[in-house]
């Protein structure tokens, strides 16, 4: 959710007035999470390191600031939007002429495949924000056409494809157009060694953001039970009288399994709701809110919900159905290393089961131990 806020308000960061009504005018109510880490550190003037998932609201993070700092008196380049294409330069120039509406900024956008005279006339004219693909702006610096003496911020979005072999080599040069003051905000989802060296190489003690949410199997004890498909109902059933749980998620591999066993359990007499993707979207949406507020201490679901585990009081996950593959077995299982609570986890494996059990133990590096009769309560 691109709105779920710490409660920081646009306001509070002090921005003109004209920025704040483009802003508002965009229909933005709260900054979002990444733009709460980077709206502050951007403007102090601190480079930026940032790591986060696509949707996020990342295009705003950096134009907010960088419209800020903009100084439209003045007939200079003060800013450098990087990104790795043209549709993504024309979206990101769209972005910072809506933020910007109201502040008579000038945003230009220099992309390849585009007539290089154009560039040139434009040039004549003020610009003080440049959107750009690396190679067609690096030409109009090299041709002392585009002045980046001034330009005292640059934004690489989407880092990651721009420090590619292709470009990277064209990302240097360009940065050494600009002054050595010059404040640099890098955008990746992902930190390949080619980010890393950049960071080393050209950032100044950036303040390092990191929104991917990865999930750890830290803090997580695992079991697993040899069982017979025939007998998983009545392991359940052992499980729940022995286990101190305070909510648990029970995965199945498929939507018919869920409803089943959601009616075996409600038939042993335990409390239990279920989710899986044939419901309509708005039912779903109740009954994760109903197990999240603790309405109901079990829930059995498909992999539809494997973002659940979050839930604070979800202190037992049960593999009612072994995953197929280790990716699904970190989303049900793994927390995000910012809460640092204990868990537990069974699965019950049958024979079937017994390759991919040891499969996804060494794919993960941890280790699924055999169930002990008694199971210590304060690992959990
Ligand atoms: P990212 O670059 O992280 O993939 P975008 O910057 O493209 O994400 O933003 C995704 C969507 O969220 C866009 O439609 C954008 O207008 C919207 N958005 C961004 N910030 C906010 C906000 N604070 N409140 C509401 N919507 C927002
Ligand atoms: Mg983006």
């Amino acid at each position: 959710d691109v709105t779920a806020t710490k409660g920081n308000e646009f306001e509070d960061y002090y921005l003109k007035r004209e920025l704040l009504m483009g802003i508002y005018e965009m229909g933005y109510e709260h900054p979002s999470p990444i733009q709460e880490e980077s709206i502050p550190i951007a403007l102090t003037g601190r480079d930026i390191l940032a790591r986060a998932k696509n949707g996020t609201g990342k295009t705003a993070a950096f134009i907010i600031p960088v419209l800020e700092k903009v100084n439209v008196s003045k007939n200079e380049i003060q800013a450098l939007l990087l990104v790795p294409t043209r549709e993504l330069a024309l979206q990101t120039a769209q972005v910072c002429k809506q933020l910007g509406k109201h502040m008579n900024v000038q945003v230009m956008v220099s992309t390849g495949g585009t007539n290089l005279k154009e560039d040139i006339l434009r040039l004549n004219n003020t610009v003080h924000i440049c959107v750009a693909t690396p190679g067609r702006i690096l030409d109009l610096a090299q041709k002392n056409v585009a002045d980046f003496t001034k330009c005292n911020v640059v934004v690489m979005d989407e880092a990651d494809k721009l420090l590619s072999p292709e470009f990277q080599p064209i990302v240097e040069q360009l940065i050494n157009f600009l002054p050595k003051s010059r404040q640099i905000l890098l955008y990746s989802a992902t930190f390949p060694v080619t980010v890393k060296q950049f960071k080393e190489k050209y950032l100044v003690k950036p303040y390092e953001i990191n929104l991917m949410e990865e999930l750890t199997l830290k803090g997580i004890t695992q079991y697993y039970a040899f069982v017979e498909e025939r007998q998983k109902v009545h392991c359940l059933n052992t499980l729940f009288s022995k286990l101190a749980i305070n909510q648990s998620i029970i995965f199945c591999n498929s939507a018919n399994r869920v409803e089943l066993l959601a009616k075996k359990i409600t038939e042993l007499g335990y409390s239990c709701f279920y989710i899986h993707s044939r419901m309509p979207q708005a039912e779903r949406n109740r009954v994760f809110h109903d197990f999240r507020s603790g309405h109901c201490r079990n829930l059995v679901c498909t992999d539809l919900f494997t973002r659940g585990i979050d839930i604070q009081s979800v202190n037992v996950v049960i593999n009612f159905d072994f995953p197929k593959n280790s990716e699904t077995y970190l989303h049900r299982i793994g927390r995000s290393g910012r809460f640092g609570h204990l868990g537990l986890a069974v699965n019950l494996i049958t024979f079937d089961d017994r390759f991919n059990l040891y499969k996804i133990e060494q794919e993960l590096g941890t280790e699924i131990m055999p169930i002990p009769s008694v199971i210590d309560k304060m690992l959990y």
